[in-house]
């Protein structure tokens, strides 16, 4: 293993706090990252030296946010592999992300009678913006369904496909069981009856090399708090020529070219898609996030990761009555759990007397949960600084805690 833990554990502050007079261990992670010094101290510095609006100012600071936010930008699009960095949109987070393109290229080329394929896995942000679209517009939605551990199933996906399939949306990753989606496979089974593929990656930037264009999706979300950046903040990127396309998702200052009464003229990408004033500290900031985890190298933390999950697979797996939720021959990073008949939010709760943070609940996604017959599930998502000796820590405390409630 090529990582030094010690070492980017000290990166990270917030590790070392102390609850309920126990070290903390986190892992929660695929809920919301926690932020590298690095990070941390970029927010300061941008309020201490840098702040102002952005791209109209004729002043030193002024030029200073601006060249910040953009190179930004361009360090994100060489991240993804982009064409460039017009297809670099700044959003909210991949919520905002997947409702622009519903709401803009959505309503531009879905009409009654299209259909729009998602899978049972998702979020239930990259379930209800189509839901709205094909109720608005008059289109299906029709579902990839998913096996008993977890994967879609890609036969019945290619069964789905015809040329009524305007769009297909999948998440990369599965937050809420940690599978690895074929994106590969569906995102090439698309293209060949002309569907266009969204990529909600909220889940895979923290965890591995994202390559646009490898992939070819035509649209990618992702949002910067799970990637170790600021909430507020996420990347929709776009092919170029789909983007130029579309209609503008808000308007106002930013996204226009002219104004007047009889009309507008709309900006250049990829200022059409970010009107107003920005979230400029998260975009900067979002920018410092990425070349942190590129300095530990996304291969190694792939390989790390890999490790941990496979550690805490074995050990949870020996606790009596334990199973796990979601077993994906590819997975990553998560892993969801139940034990016996235990409720998972008092054992949520135990665990965090012991100073251990999971999560539990749906994790936004009701119906896998009802597809298993369930109401939710424990789930332990894992990110680079965690270590062995955590999930030695979790196994513990779930042994106590099942112990207290038996
Ligand atoms: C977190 C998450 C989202 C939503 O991201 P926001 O940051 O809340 O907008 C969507 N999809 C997946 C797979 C996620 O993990």
């Amino acid at each position: 293993m090529s990582l030094d833990i010690n070492k980017i554990r000290a990166d990270f502050p917030i590790l070392d706090i102390k609850v309920k007079g126990k070290s903390l261990v986190y892992l929660d992670n695929a809920a919301t990252s926690q932020k590298p010094l690095r990070v941390i101290n970029k927010i300061t510095e941008y309020y201490e030296a840098t702040n102002a609006n952005i791209h109209r100012g004729a002043h030193y600071l002024a030029n200073k946010a601006t060249e910040e936010y953009e190179n930004s930008r361009k360090a994100i699009a060489a991240h993804l592999n982009a064409k460039s960095e017009r297809e670099i949109n700044f959003v909210r987070g991949t919520t905002e992300a997947i409702n622009l393109v519903a709401k803009t290229w959505g309503r531009k080329y879905v009409k009654a009678g299209d259909e729009i394929i998602i899978s049972a896995l998702e979020h239930h942000s990259n379930i209800v913006p189509w839901q709205m679209l094909c109720e608005e517009v008059g289109a299906n939605l029709l579902v990839i369904p998913v096996n008993d551990k977890g994967e879609q199933l890609y036969e019945e996906y290619e069964k789905l496909l015809s040329e009524k399939t305007k769009l297909v949306s999948t998440s990369y990753i599965s937050n809420s069981l940690g599978t690895i989606n074929p994106v590969h496979d569906i995102i090439a089974a698309a293209h060949k009856v002309g569907a266009k593929v969204f990529i909600d990656a909220a889940q895979a930037l923290p965890h591995m090399k994202v390559d646009v264009q490898e992939l070819d999706c035509d649209f990618l979300g992702f949002s910067g708090h799970k990637v170790f950046g600021p909430t507020g903040i996420g990347i929709l990127y776009g092919k170029e020529e789909i983007l130029l396309d579309m209609p503008p998702f808000m308007g106002g200052g930013e996204m226009i070219k002219t104004v007047s009464f009889k009309g507008t003229t709309y900006n250049d990408l990829p200022y059409k898609f970010e009107a107003g004033t920005p979230h400029i500290e998260g975009g900067i900031v979002l920018g410092e996030a990425i070349h942190y985890i590129n300095g530990i190298g996304l291969d190694a933390i792939y390989a790390y990761e890999e490790e941990l999950l496979h550690y805490a697979t074995n050990k949870l797996t020996e606790i009596d009555g334990l199973r796990v939720i979601g077993t994906a021959e590819k997975k990553a990073s998560v892993l969801s759990f139940l034990v016996g008949d235990i409720h998972p939010y008092d054992l949520g709760v135990l665990l965090n007397e012991q100073g251990v943070a999971i999560r539990t609940g749906h994790h936004c996604c009701q119906p896998i949960m009802d597809q298993f017959g369930i109401e939710g599930t424990c789930r332990a998502s894992f990110a680079f600084y965690n270590t062995m000796q955590e999930i030695d820590a979790l196994t513990d405390a779930i042994r106590k805690a099942v112990k207290i409630l038996r």
